[in-house]
């Protein structure tokens, strides 16, 4: 496993930080009344990467100002052997043996974290979402089809996902809405239109896609076309959902919003904590064929915290858990011919373990609302309360340092009036 890479800024070689020299996440920042600039995090710091850009110290593309933009898509845009050069560079003016000029460079063009606004990293082109976790998928089938019922036929042999809104994703600490919708009515009467009862969250990583297709790609192709990965909130609606999910899936249940955390991490910093996905039950077809270890070991926990009280953690889990990786996610979605985009992001689906406190929703941790979770303040749930905030964390573990994402959080307004009551 490799090392801590030291750097000459204190605060980047502590074994607690999310961002040592071997992370350096990308994210979009502003301060005070500033601009939206391109960042990228370091111990408590941000390095100002359209200042340094703007200046001529640190370019990653010689004739165009790519990040001069409130994203990184265009960065992503230029390719896998512009984000490694690039990364090589930074680190290179980050690492302890930097020259003075460096230094002076990082020191002028960065501005303390604490001080700084985060907003989403990139423009999310499209979104998709998948259900690539065995343990999740089991507990949601059993609970809505009964135990034999549990996994679907295809589920062995297809990524399955569903077409989401990329309107509806926000960044870490936008405030979630509960939202209305048509539920299920008693037995033999109309469906009633309600605030959900029962909002949930699902604990996923989302996968960008850093280069275009335009016709089918092997998993390897696809693994090359990542660019990095990021913490996602798939809030989902389950009296909503329950009542519209057959036969084409999951529709204003997850609409409202997902959250992602404000920094991508590179699939560069990942590299060291690789994982194979798990034995196959059955064999899968050629073209979902891995040539490397497609999942990653990250560390993931949720913790709730009720209005005016401390938080509980209520999970912990590891993306290790995973069945399918976000590659084979990515060839199976180009199969068809879909074109994919620079942007595009791709939820994992809810990652899982096989521990009843090792489950990435409220609807398998209170089991459909049947065991409230206890939190440590005394309180119990069975789904997320108004007030509510909701925070994910993850980090892959090296020898003394940490590879982190920052928080993805976000707390449950109350409903609104009735939104046709006019
Ligand atoms: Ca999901």
């Amino acid at each position: 496993m490799i090392k801590l890479l030291t750097s000459w800024l204190e605060s980047a070689n502590s074994a607690e930080t999310l961002f040592p020299l071997n992370n350096l996440p990308y994210g979009v920042f502003s301060v005070g009344d500033g601009d939206l600039r391109c960042g990228v995090a370091i111990g408590d710091r941000i390095i100002d990467a359209t200042g340094l850009e703007a200046a001529g110290l640190l370019r990653a593309d010689p004739q165009a100002d790519v990040l001069d933009a409130p994203y990184w898509n265009d960065f992503m845009g230029l390719g896998p052997k512009v984000w490694s050069a690039y990364r090589t560079a930074l680190t290179g003016m980050l690492a302890e043996s930097a020259d003075a000029a460096a230094q002076d460079a990082v020191t002028t063009f960065s501005v303390p974290m604490a001080e700084a606004v985060l907003h989403l990293p990139f423009r999310v082109s499209e979104y998709t979402d998948f259900y690539a976790g065995k343990h999740h998928a089991t507990n949601v089938g059993t609970m809505f089809r009964g135990a034999k019922n549990a996994l679907p036929e295809n589920w062995l042999s297809i990524p399955i996902g569903y077409n989401g809104r990329a309107s509806s994703v926000v960044v870490s600490g936008t405030p979630v809405r509960r939202p209305w919708g048509q539920i299920k009515g008693a037995d033999g009467e109309l469906p009633v239109f309600a605030p959900s009862q029962r909002l949930d969250l699902e604990l996923e990583l989302g996968a960008i896609v850093g280069q275009p297709s335009s016709g089918p790609v092997t998993v390897a192709e696809a693994e090359a076309m990542i660019f990095g990965y990021v913490l996602l909130n798939d809030w989902s609606a389950r009296d909503i959902q329950a009542w519209e999910y057959q036969p084409l899936g999951p529709f204003q249940s997850k609409a409202t919003a997902t959250t992602i955390s404000p920094w991508i991490v590179s699939k560069a910093a990942l590299e060291p904590f690789r994982a194979p996905t798990p034995p196959r039950e059955r064999p899968l077809l050629p073209y979902l064929a891995e040539a490397t270890s497609g999942l990653y070991d990250i560390e993931l926990s949720v913790a709730l915290a009720p209005s005016g009280m401390r938080e509980s953690a209520i999970a912990h889990t590891n993306f290790r858990e995973m069945y399918y990786s976000a590659a084979q996610q990515l060839a199976h979605h180009t199969t068809s011919g879909c074109p994919m985009n620079v942007g595009d992001l791709l939820g994992s689906g809810t990652i899982s373990g096989r521990a009843p406190d090792s489950r990435g929703s409220l609807l398998e941790l209170s089991w459909g609302g049947k065991e409230p979770v206890k939190l440590d303040t005394g309180e119990t749930r069975t789904f997320l309360e108004d007030g509510d905030t909701l925070i994910l964390r993850g980090h892959a573990r090296g020898n003394g340092y940490r590879i982190g994402f920052g928080d993805c959080s976000g707390t449950v307004l109350p409903a609104l009036e009735d939104p046709y009551a006019r």
